[in-house]
């Protein structure tokens, strides 16, 4: 065996203009290289916790005890969040998209008998779990939610709150109302809706539990926390069928978050080992996210995005997305098939959009924590520029009518 030691790893400075991981914000990165070392029991790694634990409930919106952070990404809080799904417990699942695809996945991966699993381990097809298909570019609605509630009567419903694949919002009211119409326990992918829409979760009643993730619209890449929340119902139910994991246990991670019988107490008992460097990181981004207000952000993302919207379609695009933290868009007519290569360059040169992950080929273009008229001034330039090389014409005129139209138009209101 031959042993080599490559030169040090440096990783450039990207513009991270897709669906996620957005740009980290320099406050966060500060709070994660500042921090000393100190072990998971340490006074002040357990008080930031426990800080933390309180600035999630606030940005969450809600009153649950059982809110806390998963360490990883988006999939692991959902995989805390799918925990007490059991073998064929009923589900129904609503997919639009990629990301509720793999949700989809997950939960017939949950609720699959152990011979469902062994026929097809690596996409089980579980009696007890009907996938609702919505196409692509198309939300879900109420009215589809409420339907297959009525059929089926499941005990657990699941939709994403926002799908990153295609960029729709689904309806979250109609999801919640539904489940409470027909006794379903809901289950939200928050993931790419929390920290840039302003929602609160207990408005949802028919939601049993949340989960989200880290680097999206709470801006802290470094690795750090999934935001989760359960119910005292989901708990309930946790509580009395059991969960086939310890770490992504909700009753008993929550432990070390200073979470005990469903109360909190003063200090987190252990239950895995925590970064003071995550923990500080986390910290710092949920009291960004309160400093700012949701509110505040929420409508700063929806006026940037509008921007970025009328500049693309200025250049002949068309936007079939309506979440605001990213526009999905088609090339025009002449220019389709040529997504990949347009992506391929843009990415090449440091400009990190991103295509669709499942068909139809799209390209999206996010603006998380960009939220400036220079950053989407330049996001757009790059852009155009990037057509401009493929061949297209592109009336930078237009362009920048349609951006100084929203920005200018702004300025004078104020
Ligand atoms: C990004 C995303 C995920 C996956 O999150 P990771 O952080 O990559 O694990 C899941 N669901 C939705 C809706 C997402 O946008």
């Amino acid at each position: 065996m031959t042993q080599t030691i490559f030169p040090q790893l440096d990783i450039p400075h990207t513009l991270a203009a897709g669906p996620g991981p957005g740009a980290t914000d320099a406050r966060v990165l500060q709070r994660f290289g500042a921090a000393g070392m100190a072990d998971h029991m340490h006074p002040d790694v357990l008080r930031g916790m426990a800080e933390c634990k309180h600035m999630l409930r606030a940005v969450m919106g809600t009153d649950n005890v059982h809110t806390f952070g998963v360490a990883g990404t988006g999939w692991s809080g959902l995989d805390c969040m799918m925990s007490a799904v059991m073998p064929g417990d009923t589900v129904v699942a609503f997919v639009n998209g990629t990301f509720s695809g793999i949700d989809g996945l997950t939960l017939r991966m949950k609720a699959a008998t152990a011979e469902e699993l062994a026929a097809n381990s690596m996409d089980p097809q579980a009696a007890s779990v009907t996938i609702v298909e919505i196409p692509h570019g198309q939300s879900v609605d109420g009215a589809t939610v409420e339907a297959a509630l009525a059929e089926h009567k499941p005990k657990w419903a699941f939709m994403a709150h926002w799908e990153t694949g295609s960029g729709r919002v689904n309806d979250l009211r109609g999801f919640s109302d539904a489940c409470a119409r027909h006794g379903a326990m809901g289950l939200i992918d928050a993931v790419s809706s929390l920290g840039v829409e302003n929602f609160a979760i207990d408005d949802y009643p028919g939601v049993a539990a949340w989960a989200s993730c880290p680097q999206k619209g709470i801006c802290c890449l470094p690795l750090t926390y999934a935001p989760v929340s359960f119910t005292d119902r989901y708990i309930d139910v946790l509580r009395a069928t059991g969960a086939r994991t310890f770490t992504h246990h909700p009753i008993l991670e929550a432990r070390h978050w200073g979470i005990v019988d469903g109360a909190d107490v003063e200090k987190g008992t252990y239950h895995r080992t925590h970064s003071a460097y995550a923990v500080a990181a986390f910290h710092e981004a949920l009291r960004l996210t309160l400093q700012e207000t949701l509110a505040a952000r929420a409508a700063a993302y929806a006026f940037h995005e509008a921007a970025l919207r009328e500049a693309v379609e200025a250049l002949g695009c068309t936007v079939t997305s309506n979440m605001t933290s990213l526009v999905v868009l088609n090339l025009p007519a002449d220019f389709a098939g040529r997504e990949m290569e347009l992506i391929q360059k843009c990415r090449a040169e440091g400009f990190g959009i991103w295509p669709t992950l499942s068909a139809p080929v799209q390209i999206r273009i996010g603006i998380l924590n960009q939220l400036s008229r220079e950053a989407v001034t330049d996001i757009v330039e790059r852009f155009a520029a990037a057509m401009r090389d493929l061949g297209a014409g592109t009336d930078m005129d237009a362009v920048y009518g349609a951006l100084s139209a929203r920005y200018d138009e702004a300025i004078a209101a104020e």
